[in-house]
């Protein structure tokens, strides 16, 4: 089972937006993740048939503080309110604007309300970043990212980093896609790798029917595909982002190799799935803070629920079957923020929160047990 840690993937610390020293070569403040959370949009560019890349930057400059691989979660005005996650696929050494490359997924709110109606000027509530899925591509580990669909934009905002700080060491990056159409940052991509010669590039596409000029590999992504591409992977960290089944597939394949999964990191952007973390680990069990047991009240639904000691509202929720949005589960991403409409609840969030909110009665159910009866208003 795949489980987070609590320190980003390698290790590093999460940048804490106190370093004075930081702009002191522009003179522009740094965004602050506790006040800020606007931000405009002044670009949109088609990647693909059904992929956009949004650009955006704070109402006044402002300098963002990110880890590549990181992400920020957005407040679209679509159902009313839907809060969605997206990683910053530009990089962090450029770091006046955020990019977010986003898949137009059918018939889901957030991604069509973003393709259809986001466009330079247009203002968005965020928060973050957030996330621990991240590396320095320029040292001197051998590295290999695995991707497919819009899971590659972790990845994307590693490379460009590396890229733009010195030169990826040694970086191999594999993006898998349905058709050569549907390959994000293909002409960026061979650019890059020809500009760097520590980074070496591979797509495979599952299909190529329609696409007589394709050459490259074609079929699902496997073993024999990854051994010729790269003899030497099993000497590499392994960074995967993509779809939950191609993420499972890479996992069994590198597994039945015998590959080291202590070396192996994946980002989930599935709904539910935990997020950011190695493979094989201790699964981190919820802290029970109190031997009762309480009344969780869902108002919108109408839905009681018990909960248990030391069990989250979330899983209340999910007990009531309903099915709130969440994504980190660690009170890190803001996804499940909700207002806590009576009773007292033990929050232990990880920042995904800010003060202002928590004294307006918001709560983020992923990390927050009862301490009495409560009502959500969920
Ligand atoms: C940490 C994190 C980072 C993310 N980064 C990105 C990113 O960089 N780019 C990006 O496009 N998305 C990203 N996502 C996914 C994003 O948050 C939304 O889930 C996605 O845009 C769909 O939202 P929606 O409201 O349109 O559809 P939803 O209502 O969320 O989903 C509609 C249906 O589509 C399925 N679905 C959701 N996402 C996908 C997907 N990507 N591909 C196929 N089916 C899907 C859902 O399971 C559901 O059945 C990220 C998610 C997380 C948790």
């Amino acid at each position: 089972m795949m489980t987070q840690t609590n320190p980003p993937a390698t290790g590093q610390a999460a940048p804490s937006g106190d370093d004075e020293n930081f702009t002191e070569a522009t003179r522009i403040p740094l965004w602050d993740p506790e006040q800020d959370d606007v931000l405009v949009c002044r670009q949109v560019r088609q990647e693909t048939h059904d992929v956009k890349t949004f650009v955006f930057s704070a109402r006044e400059p402002r300098a963002f503080r990110f880890y590549p691989g990181q992400y920020m979660t957005f407040e679209l005005p679509v159902e009313g309110m839907v809060t969605r996650s997206y990683t910053i696929s530009g990089s962090a050494a450029r770091p006046y604007r955020i990019e977010i490359t986003v898949k137009r997924v059918p018939g889901g709110p957030g991604s069509n309300w973003l393709h259809d109606y986001m466009m330079p000027g247009k203002e968005v509530n965020v928060s973050g970043p957030f996330g621990e899925f991240t590396t320095d591509a320029t040292g001197e580990e051998k590295l290999l990212f695995i991707s497919a669909g819009s899971g590659i934009t972790p990845m994307m905002s590693m490379t460009r980093t590396a890229c733009d700080l010195s030169e990826p060491s040694d970086l191999c990056f594999v993006h898998a896609a349905r058709t050569p159409a549907d390959i994000i940052f293909r002409d960026e991509l061979s650019l890059l790798a020809a500009q760097n010669p520590g980074l070496r590039i591979a797509f495979t596409c599952s299909t190529a029917a329609a696409h007589h000029s394709w050459t490259g590999y074609t079929g699902r992504f496997n073993i024999q595909m990854l051994s010729l591409m790269l003899p030497d992977f099993k000497d590499r960290k392994v960074f995967c982002c993509g779809p939950a089944p191609f993420m499972e597939g890479v996992r069994n394949m590198l597994r039945d190799t015998g590959f080291d999964m202590e070396k192996y990191y994946e980002e989930s952007f599935d709904f539910g799935a935990e997020t950011a973390g190695t493979f094989d680990e201790d699964p981190v069990a919820a802290p029970e803070i109190s031997g009762q047991t309480f009344r969780v009240s869902f108002t919108k639904t109408g839905h009681v629920v018990e909960c248990g000691p030391g069990m989250t509202v979330l899983s209340a929720a999910r007990e009531a079957g309903i099915l709130p949005m969440s994504s980190c589960q660690r009170g890190i991403c803001g996804t499940c923020k909700s207002k806590l409409i009576s009773g007292e609840v033990d929050m232990q969030h990880g920042g995904g929160i800010r003060q202002r909110e928590i004294d307006q009665g918001k709560v983020l159910i992923c990390c927050s047990t009862p301490l009495s009866d409560i009502e959500v208003e969920l």
